[in-house]
């Protein structure tokens, strides 16, 4: 019996959303997050303030919610500046991807929050990856993650099992999957506090959030909740 998890949380709407549900479904909880860039800076700070809201509004998950970890990884830095990734990089970002694409990155995600779960007697590894939104990214596939749930469990002999909430729903299903989990509560803190723009604004408030409006990540993000508040309300 799994009950204890590692949510790898960016402080985005989907790892919001898969902490939500990691605290409604596991005993104890924690979240780790990765420092690799200026980029992200936005979304550090973004992570904070998401985790204290949730322990501040949801008093039914605070018990569970235990410590927050966050790894450095500049060494991303490094691997992404060759040319080689910077044109990997540029094709990816305009096929609607959030980040600068790093070939692997979440692999090197997983088996670092795999190491720090090994150490923190964490069971479950819980990751936002998504096949619906985000189907050219090879390394946020299911195959990929079974193959690497296998890798980590034999390669640190410690049985881990990886969770991935969102990996057959859109945006839109991760929105009600919000609204189940935690009411209008929930679904008001992820518009109010998560991070997603690519450009890192949160100048700009839209009725989904903050960001500019028209990078990839906040085009998908609007689409999203368009379809979602169209929806006639569950139950
Ligand atoms: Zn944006």
């Amino acid at each position: 019996m799994h009950t204890t998890a590692l949510v790898l949380f960016s402080g985005g709407q989907d790892s919001t959303t898969c902490l939500a549900q990691a605290l409604a479904k596991y005993r104890r909880v924690e979240t780790v997050g990765f420092d690799y860039g200026q980029r992200h800076s936005v979304e550090l700070k973004a992570r904070l303030v998401v985790l204290q809201q949730v322990r501040a509004q949801f008093p039914q998950w605070a018990g569970k919610l235990g410590d927050d970890h966050v790894l450095d990884l500049a060494v991303l830095g490094q691997v992404s500046e060759t040319s080689l990734t910077r044109d990997t990089a540029f094709k990816m970002e305009s096929s609607g991807l959030p980040n600068t694409f790093v070939p692997g990155r979440n692999l090197l995600f997983l088996t670092l929050a795999a190491a720090l779960a090994y150490r923190r007697d964490l069971q479950v590894l819980v990751t936002g990856v998504c096949e619906t939104d985000f189907s050219g990214y090879p390394d946020c596939r299911d195959d990929t993650m079974k193959a690497m749930q296998l890798a980590l469990s034999l390669g640190m002999d410690k049985r881990f099992l990886i969770d991935t909430p969102l990996m057959w729903i859109d945006k839109a299903a991760t929105w009600s999957m919000a609204e189940a989990l935690g009411g209008q509560a929930l679904v008001q803190l992820i518009i109010e506090h998560t991070h997603t723009c690519y450009l890192g604004d949160r100048e700009h408030r839209q009725d989904w959030g903050y960001g500019c409006g028209s990078c990839p990540a906040c085009e998908l993000r609007a689409r999203g909740y368009a379809a979602y508040a169209a929806a006639p309300p569950a139950g």
